[in-house]
């Protein structure tokens, strides 16, 4: 059985929380999609992907500038220079932005030039980054740890609204299994679940939750069907040449053609995106 201490983030204490950011509402009747490359690159290349996202219907840009990778010889990100590119993408499209902050030095940086900040799944745990977040006057998107339980997700969510940040979005993104075809399995079992414990809004990271391009439109279905409040998509526009997980991103052809086939699933849950 789950206990769940987590008072502030409790079902009990009121139905359902809807961040409203400028007019888009995350935890309403809407699926909002947040959609970018895993790691901004270049000028153009977020500038790129956010005109091609906003016109096929996605709401908000993802992209990280300070990458968590496995390998320290990995691409670790443009840091402070990827931050202006997601403002000029944002300046361009009007698309509010969503960024990973790894760091309690640089949070008071990253939410300067952010709209939500990003905890990753890294970081789910790491409790001073937490606290920080919570002082901040920004979303804040949780990301379930990769062997975190939902319960331990909760407690999570309520170190930053004990702190008092009531703005929290949990994000699933694929737990660690024995199965290896896929990167993580995607725990879909805990959107209901989590929907009956908290008011919190929850989406879906299919990208990381398969880390197969070919995979994510199946389980963006999926998710929209167990009920997520939005999805989180990776999208590059040349995922063969991409610096970091290109293998999970799709194309900006084919994100379109998702969006388009997304509208119908939506609308057989009684929901509009
Ligand atoms: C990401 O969003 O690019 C990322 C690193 O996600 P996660 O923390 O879920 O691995
Ligand atoms: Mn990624």
């Amino acid at each position: 059985m789950i206990i769940v201490h987590s008072l502030a983030a409790s079902k009990e204490l009121k139905k359902s929380t809807v961040i409203n950011l400028n007019g888009v509402k995350i935890g309403g009747k809407e699926i909002v999609v947040m959609a970018g490359p895993c790691a901004v690159e270049s000028k153009k290349q977020i500038v790129e992907t956010a005109k091609a996202v906003k016109n096929a219907g996605a709401k908000v840009l993802r992209g990280g500038v300070f990458k968590p990778r496995t390998s320290p010889y990995s691409f670790q990100g443009l840091g402070k220079k990827g931050l202006e590119y997601l403002k000029k993408a944002k300046e361009e499209t009007g698309l509010p932005v969503v960024t990973e902050v790894t760091d309690s030095k640089t949070v008071k940086l990253v939410s300067k030039y952010c709209d939500i900040l990003q905890i990753g799944s890294r970081n789910m745990q790491n409790f001073s980054l937490l606290k920080e977040v919570s002082r901040i006057n920004k979303p804040v998107l949780l990301k379930r740890g990769m062997s975190a339980t939902l319960n331990e997700l909760l407690n999570s969510a309520e170190y930053i609204l004990s702190g008092g940040n009531h703005r929290v979005i949990l994000c699933e993104r694929g737990i660690r299994t024995f199965e290896t075809y896929t990167k993580n399995t995607l725990d879909l079992n805990v959107v209901p679940a989590a929907k009956e414990l908290t008011h919190l809004p929850i989406i879906v990271d299919p990208s990381h939750g398969t880390g197969r391009s070919s995979l994510v439109s199946s389980m963006s279905k999926a998710a929209i069907a167990a009920g997520a409040d939005g999805l989180i998509i990776e999208v590059h526009p040349k995922p063969k040449h991409a610096l970091s997980d290109g293998q999970q991103a799709l194309t900006l052809e084919q994100f379109s053609a998702l969006m388009q086939n997304l509208k119908k699933t939506a609308k057989s849950v009684g929901r509009t995106i």
